[in-house]
């Protein structure tokens, strides 16, 4: 089978960008690639399971197992959260703050594969000192193996929360907790781990747990940026409040202009 024949028939499935991807794999840039190259036997299967899964809407990059974040490509596998586009918004804005504050202790906590932290350590090689936490052995070694491929000196921590870390250890925390309600983990997220997503009945167990426990474990004046969920900002603007010991320094929207994160200083 040629590239072209294959294309004819999924072209409707996938998107351009999709398409690209998949055909990386194969040593191939979509569009601009011999549209008749011959697809071997191995090549042809694999398109053919991941086809089957898109049908059944298992996310695409659980069926090639790795997805792009920013301008690397990321291991991932079912025990890790699947990277999101909005995430990279708030590492774009954390790498902006690690530069004007000239931090150099950073924290990825409950790092999933590796994504946030990985990306940050890469930006500032040799600058800054970047540890990636998780609770989860499996996502963990998945974030290992990404340190490996992406050539990065970040180091991973099995903890449970802050459980591996002593007080006053971080110029900055970035998170991306799980944040969705009980009730909302439907569709495809079923193909993610719940561990990556859950975050109770209200999805704001983790958010107020870290608002609480951060500043214990950031350096004076360290900063906490965090991920949160839809409709969530008045609840965890509540949090904040409650805790009494940050300035609200930014809050972030995502790409569909929805509020996202927030960066707090500690003080
Ligand atoms: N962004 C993911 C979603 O909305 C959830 C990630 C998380 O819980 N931290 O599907």
């Amino acid at each position: 089978m040629r590239i072209k024949d294959w294309y004819k028939e999924n072209k409707e499935n996938f998107s351009l960008s999709e398409l690209n991807f998949i055909f990386e794999s194969f040593g191939v840039n979509f569009p601009c690639l011999d549209l008749n190259k011959i697809l071997n036997k191995k090549q042809v299967d694999k398109l053919k399971k991941i086809k089957s899964e898109r049908l059944k809407s298992i996310p695409l990059a659980l069926s090639l197992g790795k997805e792009k974040f920013l301008d690397r490509t990321f291991n991932v596998s079912s025990q890790t959260l699947l990277p999101r586009p909005e995430t990279e918004l708030l590492t774009e804005k954390t790498a902006q703050i690690i530069k004007e504050k000239k931090f150099k202790t950073v924290l990825d906590l409950g790092c999933g594969s590796g994504c946030i932290g990985i990306s940050l350590e890469r930006m500032f090689p040799g600058k800054i000192n970047v540890h990636l936490s998780d609770i989860s052995k499996e996502a963990l070694a998945v974030a290992v193996a990404n340190t490996v491929n992406l050539k990065s000196k970040a180091q991973a921590v099995l903890s449970d929360l802050f459980s591996a870390f002593g007080p006053d250890s971080f110029d900055l925390v970035v998170t991306n907790l799980p944040y969705v309600k009980s009730s909302q983990i439907k569709g495809s997220l079923l193909y993610e781990p719940k561990i990556a997503l859950d975050g109770g009945e209200d999805g704001l167990f983790f958010i107020e747990k870290i608002i609480n426990q951060a500043p214990r474990y950031l350096k004076e004046s360290g900063y906490l940026i965090m991920e949160f969920g839809f409709r969530q900002k008045k609840r965890v603007e509540n949090f904040i409040k409650t805790a009494n010991c940050y300035i609200i320094r930014e809050w972030i929207k995502d790409y569909a202009g929805i509020w996202r994160g927030v960066v707090l200083e500690n003080g």
